[in-house]
């Protein structure tokens, strides 16, 4: 765990999020400022800063939980695509200095223009009541 790492604070439970999934490896938990509805972060519990620091056995355990995550998301919300996004950098648009991977889900049709939106909170939470898994 890294000192002021928000997404180590998230992962450890010191700081609250609207969780999807966890396991040993990952945590799965709503974007405060979605691109879309449903839009998660994956974020492997160990702290690298993107994916060039990370370590390449984490990284297969941490590609097949979002594969996971990904999977209940498309069923549970019927959407009809998804993105993955994964940035490396400020110049790339990394904002939190933790390895991430966003799924954003899609619609046919739906123009996303990936500009985010202040999320509202209640409707977050009952989101993540509704996605919560097993
Ligand atoms: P990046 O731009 O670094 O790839 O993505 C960071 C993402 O983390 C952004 O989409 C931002 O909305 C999200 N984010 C930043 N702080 C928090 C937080 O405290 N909680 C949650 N759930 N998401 C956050
Ligand atoms: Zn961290």
């Amino acid at each position: 765990m890294k000192n002021n790492c928000i997404f180590c604070a998230i992962a450890a439970g010191e700081l609250p999020s609207f969780k999807i999934y966890e396991d040993d490896v990952v945590l799965a938990f709503l974007d405060i400022n979605p691109f879309s509805n449903g839009h998660v972060l994956v974020i492997p519990k160990n702290h690298s800063e993107g994916l060039l620091d990370a370590d390449d056995a984490l990284l297969s355990d941490v590609i097949v939980r979002v594969k996971k995550v990904a999977m209940h998301i498309k069923e549970s919300l019927s959407c009809d695509g998804f993105n993955i996004l994964q940035n490396n950098g400020e110049a790339a648009g990394q904002t939190v200095k933790h390895l991430h991977f966003h799924i954003v889900p899609r619609l046919a049709g739906d123009d996303l223009r990936f500009v985010s939106a202040k999320g509202d909170m209640e409707k977050l939470a009952a989101l993540a009541e509704s996605l919560r898994m097993a």
